[in-house]
């Protein structure tokens, strides 16, 4: 291993799903990290497998699915913990226990009650009993960055001592600042005995903006792995971005002197399969892969970039996924050109699949003259989806305008049975939101609703992200359509769908109550 690579840990099937709103199901899990290991990303923290049943079976099934990336499981320093972590990923061609325990007086008096001999001892029993199951062991200590130095630097020296390969120290609530974090690791690595044995992990919260710099001064100061997730998602503000640490390493690596491994071309992608995953939508102006990131190319593709380039570029759009071409589809493309379009942006279709896109690709091209490269990527993430649908579109029929009252009549499939109703509304979309609560009974209450366009120009197909309250709790949707009414009904219909298979799978699942920091 090369001593200025610096390796990348994603968190976001952990602590990025652990945010609200970001639940994925076990096959939607799956999908993501199939794509993470496209990625090249080193690890993959795939989940918290003793939360509950489903957190261990999707830690169990993609530990037994990928195949040159180390899959990782989380589990709090106690024997019952540990153990159910290793039972999930034993079958992981590279497998690594990650165990935590806090280490500071904060969190000592207020959460675990124990004192810092406590500490020390259970942090040797967890590494010790771990390293018995798994060669691989990385150990946290959660709120290191405001842990007493003294402390830290004896439990990082005990883990050391067990056995422990990694040793990571998060800013596990977003407090630190790049001086102070980054000395914290010069700290350790200056008072620790072993140190130079193992690698030191950074893990960065972005409550006040700071994971992707803290995560850069931590790295200034010797550690040589990066926790972070995808679109920086994850608890609060989320975590260190994958994307915005990966092409700084990228941008500014000889300056650096650190590098990656990660195939930064593979980005983008990444990012718009959370999205659709999640329903959890990127800001337009965010870093790397908001859709305004590398705008002043957008629409003026070939003649503007060639002008502009060196005036404004620090990175290439190519470089993190974005491919222009001047070949649009039209109504009249075929479907093998439609599968040689997704074979050049990257994808390839099983036969199933190509069927779905063509279909919704024609309904599409008959709307509207071009479809362009984003709106393919839109309708195949669209079609691929793969929660189960209880409700489904039928029918959608409004009436409005500026003098009358907005009405909807929706019809929905359910198994084999068919309903309709109509309602009223402030505006058809409301009134078509009344129609679904009064055939389905299910109150919902929107939280956000958002309309992006997906490519350019005022026929562009519309992408709709809404988040709705169901019972307390929150769920996203997301759908595409030419016609933004649709979208919006299509997108809402996601969002209940997926509360609706939720409430199904709790009843299947024993959850404990855990508290996962790191
Ligand atoms: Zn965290």
């Amino acid at each position: 291993m090369a001593d200025d690579q610096v390796f990348i840990f994603d968190t976001t099937l952990r602590d990025g799903e652990q945010s609200p709103g970001c639940s994925m199901n076990l096959e939607e899990k799956l999908r993501m990290a199939r794509q993470l290991e496209r990625l090249g990303v080193d690890v993959i923290e795939a989940g918290f497998p003793i939360a509950s049943v489903g957190d261990f079976e999707a830690v169990q099934k993609i530990a037994g699915s990928l195949e040159r990336v180390t899959v990782a499981a989380l589990c709090r320093a106690v024997a019952p913990d540990i153990k159910r972590a290793w039972e999930a990923i034993r079958s992981a061609h590279h497998s690594r226990l990650h165990t935590f325990i806090a280490t500071s007086d904060i969190h000592l008096v207020h959460k675990l009650r124990k004192s810092r001999t406590q500490v020390l001892h259970d942090t040797h029993e967890a590494v010790a009993y771990a390293r018995s199951l798994c060669n691989e062991v990385e150990f946290s200590c959660e709120d290191a960055s405001r842990s007493d130095i003294g402390f830290l630097c004896e439990v990082v020296e005990a883990a050391i001592a067990a056995g422990a390969r990694v040793i990571n120290l998060p800013d596990t609530v977003g407090y630190s600042v790049p001086a102070e974090y980054g000395a914290m690791f010069h700290q350790v690595r200056e008072r620790v005995r072993g140190i130079g044995n193992v690698v030191l992990s950074a893990h960065c919260h972005n409550d006040l903006g700071l994971a992707v710099a803290n995560s850069l001064a931590a790295v200034a100061n010797g550690a040589r792995q990066v926790e972070c997730t995808i679109n920086g998602i994850g608890e609060r503000a989320g975590n260190a971005a994958l994307e915005e640490f990966v092409m700084l390493a990228k941008t500014r690596g000889e300056q650096l002197g650190i590098r990656t491994g990660v195939v930064s071309e593979e980005i983008l992608k990444s990012s718009r399969l959370l999205s659709t995953l999640t329903g959890m939508m990127v800001q337009r102006n965010k870093a790397i892969v908001g859709a305004n990131a590398f705008a002043h190319e957008a629409g003026i593709h070939q003649d503007g970039v060639l002008k502009s380039a060196i005036t404004y570029e620090i990175m290439t759009p190519q470089s993190v996924g974005i491919k222009y071409s001047t070949l649009v589809l039209g109504k009249h493309s075929g479907r093998h050109a439609l599968k040689q379009r997704f074979a050049d942006l990257g994808y390839t279709l099983s036969p199933e699949e190509l069927d779905r896109a063509y279909t919704e690709f024609c309904a599409i091209a008959d709307q509207k003259k071009e479809v362009f490269d984003e709106e393919l990527v839109a309708i195949l993430e669209d079609r691929s989806k793969s929660t189960v649908e209880l409700y489904h579109l039928e029918h959608l029929h409004v009436s409005t305008g500026t003098q009358i009252r907005p009405t909807a009549t929706v019809e929905l499939r359910k198994a084999d049975a068919l309903f309709v109703d109509s309602a009223t509304g402030d505006g058809p979309v409301d009134a078509a939101y009344r129609a679904i609560e009064r055939i389905t009974g299910v109150m919902g209450k929107m939280t956000e609703y958002a309309v992006k366009s997906v490519s350019f120009g005022h026929d562009t197909i519309g992408e709709v992200f809404v988040r709705v309250d169901f019972d307390g709790v929150l769920f996203n949707g997301r759908a595409v359509s030419t016609d933004v009414i649709t979208g919006s009904v299509k997108a809402y219909l996601e969002a209940l769908n997926r509360a609706q298979n939720s409430m199904r799978r709790k009843g299947e699942q024993a959850s404990a109550v855990v508290e996962a920091g790191a």
